[in-house]
């Protein structure tokens, strides 16, 4: 084996370096601030991923970027074998504004996921009187809960799983929006049912109306958690501050993520019912930098700004705006636009159109987006963005779908067709 690297040393050291676990778009972005990023050239782009709602707030938001170099300063990182001024202010405000009892405190979605399914398995065993090592998850087809062994193992997509078992067992997979299939495979050791009460990575689903109340009134009447994944739909993405608002629902067991951290740290939370979250003793689980003062800081400077800045109201307002105006985009290749709050996906015919081609052209045009599966197309800006600017990206959008060469592409389709 060669241990020279003469590529690190001749330029793109992220491709020499970096594990192949990621195809990011062709742009290395050095600077942002607010919606805009800048990449080593020095060319703005309008920010419609937001990091996948990780900037929910804005990129270097003032105030917490405040928070963060004053806590910086006073004390970084304990670990939890002591006691810090920062945690118990933080989980109160978080447990305030989501109704919830309690929380435990990690660093990535993933890992708050994991602590909700050892929750239930644990909580199945020793309160609901599950037979040790028998405890079921329940979990949706097209599901994005992590990446984590424990977590692939709720996931229905090949891809995460081909070359990884073998998985934990106990898992079972019913139909997204499908209450009566969920009712179906519940048994006496169901521990828990766990949802995205929008799918996100699956492409910006939405389960039909009164799914999550029927879901939750389901697993009330048979003694089973609900336990909602809002890494994603959760503080204000979809303009309440969690996705389950939308139905009254009030899940046993919540994970938040991404924009916790403010667009700054990984900062993530398990939160729940006392009853359930009472499982936990010490020892049982843990995070070396989960809970950390600058961790905390941070965090409740995120809730704090969401509150005061009525990001949640905004997101309301504006993605009923931003919705509208995408759906009146008319175009052969656009087979479907959805959304709610500032969170949008337009899926097209994968007949005319790549959506990884699309994200390319939008790139090209000064704005970054993503596609999910190559099928659809995601607008999820920061919640601060201003009506304007969400005119500007639609109207390039816009642009660029109906300049699409679609009487190429009709023609392939045709020969594809006939071929196949
Ligand atoms: N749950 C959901 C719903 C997510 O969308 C994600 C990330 N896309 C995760 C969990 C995992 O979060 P992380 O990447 O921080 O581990």
């Amino acid at each position: 084996m060669n241990l020279d690297t003469p590529t690190a040393v001749s330029g793109d050291s992220e491709s020499a370096f970096c594990a192949r676990n990621y195809d990011p778009l062709p742009v290395t972005l050095v600077r942002a601030q607010g919606v805009y990023a800048w990449d080593d050239a020095g060319r703005q782009y309008f920010d419609m991923m937001s990091a996948y709602s990780a900037v929910s707030h804005g990129h270097t938001h003032p105030k917490l970027l405040a928070a963060l170099t004053r806590q910086a300063q006073q004390l970084a990182v304990t670990s939890r074998a002591y006691r810090n001024a920062q945690l118990g202010p933080f989980l109160r405000r978080a447990c305030e504004l989501t109704g919830m009892d309690q929380a435990l405190p990690m660093n990535t979605g993933a890992e708050a996921v994991e602590t909700a399914l050892k929750a239930a398995r644990k909580w199945a065993y020793a309160v609901k009187g599950v037979v040790e090592d028998e405890a079921e998850i329940i979990a949706c087809e097209g599901n994005f809960h992590g990446r984590t062994l424990g977590v692939v193992a709720l996931s229905t997509e090949e891809q995460y799983r081909e070359g990884f078992g073998p998985f934990m067992p106990g898992v079972k997979i019913v139909s997204y929006g499908d209450a009566y299939a969920l009712e179906r495979v519940i048994t006496p050791n169901t521990a828990a049912f766990i949802l995205e009460p929008m799918q996100g990575e699956a492409g910006i689903r939405i389960p039909p109306a009164g799914y999550l109340a029927r879901c939750a009134e389901i697993c009330r009447s048979h003694r089973v958690l609900l336990i909602a994944d809002e890494v994603q739909t959760g503080l204000g993405r979809t303009g309440r501050m969690l996705a389950c608002q939308h139905e009254a629902v009030q899940p046993d067991g919540l994970v938040l993520g991404k924009a916790l951290g403010g667009g700054l740290l990984p900062v993530s939370l398990f939160l729940a019912k006392r009853e359930l979250m009472n499982v936990f003793t010490p020892g049982d689980h843990g995070s070396t930098f989960g809970g950390s003062p600058l961790a905390c800081a941070v965090g409740l400077a995120a809730l704090d700004v969401l509150v005061e800045e009525r990001l949640c109201e905004r997101s309301a307002e504006l993605g009923k705006y931003l919705l509208e105006r995408l759906q009146q985009i008319r175009s052969p290749i656009i087979r479907d636009v959805r959304g709610r709050g500032l969170w949008c996906g337009v899926e097209f015919d994968p007949a005319y159109a790549d959506a990884r081609e699309v994200a390319l052209k939008l790139l090209a045009a000064g704005i970054l987006t993503k596609d999910t599966h190559r099928t659809v197309i995601r607008f999820a800006p920061p919640l601060v963005i201003e009506r304007e600017q969400l005119d500007w990206a639609v109207e390039r959008f816009r642009e660029i779908v109906e300049s699409w060469p679609i009487g190429d592409r009709k023609e392939l389709a045709a020969q594809a067709a006939v071929s196949a």
